[in-house]
């Protein structure tokens, strides 16, 4: 009898411990697992990509001779236990899921003994992992300190890898370019990203995933990769049209623009179809070789190597306490806007909702200055807007959505920031071009058409006075709302008032289950 290895989800490329390295090692098992289907109302775009990315992987590996078996059952345990049973499997290899809750249903059935045999968890990071870093790694560097900021952990990353560094040094002296790559929208427009035409394996699951009810956007025009070649394929494409100018360009918003100069890579980078240290690799390549220049170089680096390990280090530091915390007492529910973005006059709004409906993505200004910046302002409970993430984006796993829309887009956590991203209209004006098609007026903060994340954003800093005006980096707001004066702070409060009252919460009924899998 032979190990069964079970490859997750998330867990598709050929270098990770969960995968053997030749037929005779093992058999592969796979698991489309009921449960975590219909834990959320996902985006069908992204149940298309999970199933047929992972179809893709089997099919590669069947192609090589691995005896490979695609179970579908109502849990991925019930689902593990029926291959290990029906091939009298030695013992079962698996990665560390990179979620809570698949974590806790694997510990726990080995803990009971539910799969009959021994079972072997691999770090998902480090040598045979996915993450540069192991969990351990992460881990004791956020133990060591009393305050945990990025901008520390990427320095440390920068120095640890050697990725653009100079004799020990940053390239170009500094670590962070980030205030150089602010330039707001102009006519200047990249070449579209070709996008990957679905074969025959993608398409039996489109069609499939159509009739599923109840389920977030629709699965015509798919076009993200679902196989390694796919996604090695959309890196380059980067490379060869956007990669120049995706620095300067990163936080602006364009009408009708999706993806503008971005990469396009992180639903299959969350998938592992591409492994982080390669695309750093990648990335330090094109600027060596003069096809990316050091801010945006170091603009995409500051994501992969920084950002991203950051985040799914805070998440197993904060876990399980990040799900409940709610440090400014949140409590509104999620409009039904952030479901049906065609119900909004708000057009910033109706454009990121809506791109995310369409494509099942937004970039990371869209995120951040829109659509959680919205919600900060409203007050919206932050595990709601948390499991809207969590279903609607392509690229969207608990461990990644989590930490930035508690952490960062709301406030709710305080492990990493000192203050939230509030913003008002002028920010998003300042960012984009979708305020000259609104109906609403930016400048104004009071009056039929007034743009309402003024009142909103000044509403919300007088909400939060006590808590936010501590900050030094606030105290220069509230100087300017005193001087305001009563009357006008009135009609503010008045303004924001008369729009929440008009906000519609979200009506579908679904049970949202967070450990569900
Ligand atoms: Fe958004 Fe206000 Fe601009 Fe309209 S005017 S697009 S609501 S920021």
């Amino acid at each position: 009898s032979r190990p069964a290895y079970f490859v997750g989800p998330w867990d598709l490329h050929r270098d990770l411990a969960c995968v053997p390295a030749s037929p005779s090692d093992g058999t592969v098992v796979f698991v489309e697992s009921i449960a975590k289907s219909r834990a959320l109302p996902y985006h069908r775009k992204k149940l298309v990509l999970v199933l047929s990315a992972m179809r893709h992987f089997a099919e590669e590996l069947r192609a090589e001779g691995f005896d490979v078996s695609i179970i579908r059952a109502g849990t991925y345990v019930e689902g593990i236990t029926e291959h290990v049973t029906a091939k009298g499997s030695s013992e079962l290899i698996a990665m560390m899921p990179r979620e809570q809750g698949l974590q806790q249903a694997l510990l726990a059935a080995q803990a009971n003994n539910i799969f009959g045999v021994p079972v072997v968890l691999h770090d998902d990071g480090g040598e045979g992992g996915h993450f540069l870093l192991t969990r351990e790694e992460v881990s004791a560097w956020m133990r060591e300190r009393k305050v945990i900021r990025m901008h520390h952990f990427y320095a440390w990353m920068r120095k640890r890898t050697g990725y653009l560094m100079e004799d020990g040094k940053p390239a170009g002296g500094k670590y962070s370019f980030d205030s150089d790559n602010r330039k707001p929208p102009s006519d200047a427009r990249p070449e579209a990203a070709k996008g990957h035409a679905p074969d025959a394996i993608t398409r039996a699951a489109m069609r499939e995933v159509a009739g599923w009810d109840g389920f977030f956007g629709d699965v015509d025009g798919f076009d993200w990769p679902v196989t390694r070649k796919d996604a090695l394929r959309e890196l380059e494409d980067f490379f060869e049209t956007r990669a120049e100018r995706f620095g300067p360009f990163q936080d602006a918003m364009i009408t009708d623009e999706p993806y503008l100069w971005h990469t396009r890579i992180a639903a299959a980078m969350n998938l592992s179809l591409l492994s982080p240290r390669e695309v750093c690799e990648r990335v330090a390549r094109a600027h060596r070789e003069g096809v990316m220049p050091l801010s945006s170089a170091e603009g995409l680096l500051r994501q992969i190597l920084g950002w991203r390990e950051f985040i799914r280090g805070v998440y197993w530091h904060r876990m399980p306490d990040m799900r409940s915390a709610n440090l400014l007492k949140a409590k509104r529910p999620l409009p039904q806007l952030y479901w049906e973005p065609e119900s909004t006059d708000l057009r910033c709004l109706q454009q990121s909702a809506g791109q995310v409906r369409d494509t099942g993505y937004a970039h990371h200004i869209q995120r951040l200055m829109v659509l959680g910046n919205f919600a900060l302002l409203i007050g919206v409970a932050p595990i709601e807007l948390s499991h809207w993430f969590w279903a609607a984006f392509v690229d969207a796993y608990e461990w990644v959505q989590l930490p930035n829309v508690h952490g960062m887009a709301l406030f709710a956590d305080d492990t990493f920031t000192t203050k939230p991203y509030a913003a008002s209209g002028s920010y998003i004006h300042k960012m984009s071009d979708y305020c000259k098609d609104c109906r609403y007026n930016v400048k104004k903060r009071t009056g039929e058409d007034a743009c309402p994340f003024n009142s909103l954003f000044w509403r919300f800093m007088a909400q939060h006075r006590e808590r936010l005006s501590k900050n030094p980096r606030l105290r220069m707001l509230y100087r300017t709302w005193d001087k305001f004066g009563d009357d006008e702070q009135h009609a503010i409060q008045t303004q924001a008032q008369a729009f929440l009252d008009t906000l519609e919460p979200a009506t579908h009924d679904w049970t949202f289950n967070d450990d569900q899998c």
